[in-house]
């Protein structure tokens, strides 16, 4: 994985993918799109107006009757070409990544392998649409249950992984049998054609699979349509509930997936040095900016006057550079307002008292100067009263919070609004139970700083970081995509003569 990034080649304007096509709809507004290593802008994407939505949904729709007849093995025959194109072109993918948000390109190497991981899995999907069948519930009479497809259902995603989160849903939706519509962050929206146009060449029908460029005219034009039968969402707190409840208001299935404020607690027996690693990784790889980076250390007892200095080396030593050079650690975020939105939260840390170790304010890299750079910042005694501490900061800023034992920094976590992703670093097996078991958040590590799900597992937070009861992709994935059927059948010589009153149980 250390081979020189390909250089590819992406069109000016990013259009919206209709049918089969890339297309363009002169007049629609536009919006740039930057190179965050430089600050320059790279190209243009369409923003698509509600008719845009609208010729989407339909070419949708349309294709859906097929599709969703075409048996599994037949469907899943086609996304086993697309995994196999995927493989083929995963440099060139990751390369359109780093180029877009800013990433290294070995974390977005990692990005697009993991979204590959799902694609396998929904290439599984004959077996896991396999239903149940019950011989003779009553007498002359079979029981069996089945799940078959929604029709259109839509996939709004964030910037931060345009690959691996569009990845999270049109896999298993596909496989499932319905049309999908994605509509990318229009902030690094080039990756969704190369997807597409991928899966065309895999064998896809046309309008099984569709991508809408836009902004929030977009979004609301896909929730209120009557024909989109179940919205995914992937994004920030507010927009996740915003879409949870319009969506439910208008009967729509929905999985609403927010922002996080991951902890990782470092217990006095931990290996330190290891733990040392887990939190510059978790905390300072691809800037901050994932779902499930560390940005909060619950050191316990004495933890903290030895490990602070050692991370304030680290994060003074990170390699900060544009994202396509191999030994770049951490490139920049994805744009200016995302940087003085950052580099904001460290004035507020400051003000509220928090000790700042490692200010990484007003970083230039060299030839780089315009890039959107900021360094990885450090600040040691927050508490849990501070903004800094509550709010998500979603950039490389790791706080530090001293609790006493075990027991404080469990109920510090359990506090917090937020419940995505949390890690345990100890040597202790019944500190490790305790934790997976007390601690109330999605997705637990211990000895892990980034314990996100594998394919088939599913992946979800708690609390604000998930709306609805449904985890991304795995078996809950399969479930959300389709709808159970149960259907109870007898035969004409083993009806009984006349008609029952009584509320009919198992003969
Ligand atoms: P965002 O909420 O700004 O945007 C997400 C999507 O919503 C984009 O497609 C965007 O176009 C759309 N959108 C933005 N504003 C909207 C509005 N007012 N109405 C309707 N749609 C709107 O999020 P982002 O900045 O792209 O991504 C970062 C956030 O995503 C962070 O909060 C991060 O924690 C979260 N995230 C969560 C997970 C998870 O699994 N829980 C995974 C990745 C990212």
């Amino acid at each position: 994985m250390s081979n020189q990034p390909p250089v590819p080649v992406i069109p000016n304007l990013i259009s919206q993918w209709i049918g089969g096509q890339p297309l363009m709809h002169p007049g629609l507004r536009l919006q740039d799109v930057y190179n965050p290593a430089t600050g320059q802008v790279a190209r243009q994407v369409e923003l698509a107006s509600v008719e845009v939505v609208q010729v989407a949904v339909e070419s949708a729709k349309k294709a859906f009757p097929a599709w969703a007849d075409t048996p599994p093995i037949r469907r899943a025959r086609i996304l086993n070409k697309f995994l196999a194109l995927l493989n083929e072109a995963k440099d060139e993918l990751a390369a359109i990544i780093t180029q877009e948000h800013g990433k290294v390109f070995t974390d977005a190497q990692g990005e697009v392998m993991r979204g590959i991981d799902i694609v396998e899995f929904a290439c599984g999907i004959p077996q896991l649409l396999k239903g149940d069948f019950t011989d003779q519930v009553s007498t002359g009479i079979d029981n069996w249950t089945l799940r078959q497809p929604l029709g259109v259902v839509a996939g709004i995603t964030p910037f931060n992984f345009p690959c691996m989160v569009p990845c999270w849903m049109f896999p298993v939706a596909l496989a499932a049998g319905n049309c999908f519509i994605l509509k990318p962050s229009e902030r690094d929206p080039a990756l969704s054609l190369f997807m597409a146009a991928l899966l065309k060449k895999a064998g896809l029908p046309d309008g099984v699979f569709n991508v809408v460029q836009g902004d929030k005219v977009a979004v609301d034009a896909l929730l209120e349509h009557p024909d989109v039968k179940a919205i995914s969402f992937v994004g920030s707190t507010p927009i996740a509930h915003y879409i949870y409840q319009r969506g439910a208001e208008l009967g729509k299935r929905v999985q609403a997936l927010g922002g996080a404020k991951n902890h990782m607690v470092v217990m006095p027996d931990a290996d330190l040095d290891q733990a040392v690693d887990g939190l510059i990784g978790a905390a300072y790889g691809s800037a901050g900016e994932r779902c499930m980076a560390i940005s909060v250390a619950v050191l316990v007892g004495d933890v903290a006057d030895k490990i602070v200095p050692m991370l304030a080396e680290r994060a003074r030593a990170l390699k900060i550079k544009n994202g396509m050079e191999l030994d770049a650690e951490m490139g920049p975020v994805i744009t200016r307002q995302a940087l003085e939105r950052i580099e904001g939260y460290i004035d507020i840390g400051v003000n509220e008292g928090a000790s700042l170790v490692v200010d990484g304010r007003g970083l230039k890299v060299p030839g780089h100067e315009q890039g959107f750079f900021t360094g990885g910042s450090l600040f040691d005694h927050v508490t849990p009263d501070m903004r800094i501490y509550k709010e998500e900061i979603f950039g490389p800023v790791l706080g530090c919070v001293r609790v006493n034992d075990f027991n404080q920094a469990v109920e510090l976590i359990n506090a917090h609004e937020f419940g995505n992703g949390v890690s345990c670093y100890t040597r202790d097996g019944n500190v490790a139970r305790e934790f997976g078991r007390r601690i109330q958040v999605g997705m637990v590590g211990i000895n892990v700083p980034i314990p996100v799900p594998m394919a088939w597992h599913g992946f979800g937070g708690w609390k604000k970081s998930l709306f609805g009861d449904m985890h991304a992709y795995g078996e809950e994935g399969v479930r959300f995509y389709t709808k159970q059927k149960s259907i109870m059948q007898r035969w004409p010589e083993t009806i009984a003569k006349g008609a029952e009153f009584v509320m009919p149980t198992a003969k």
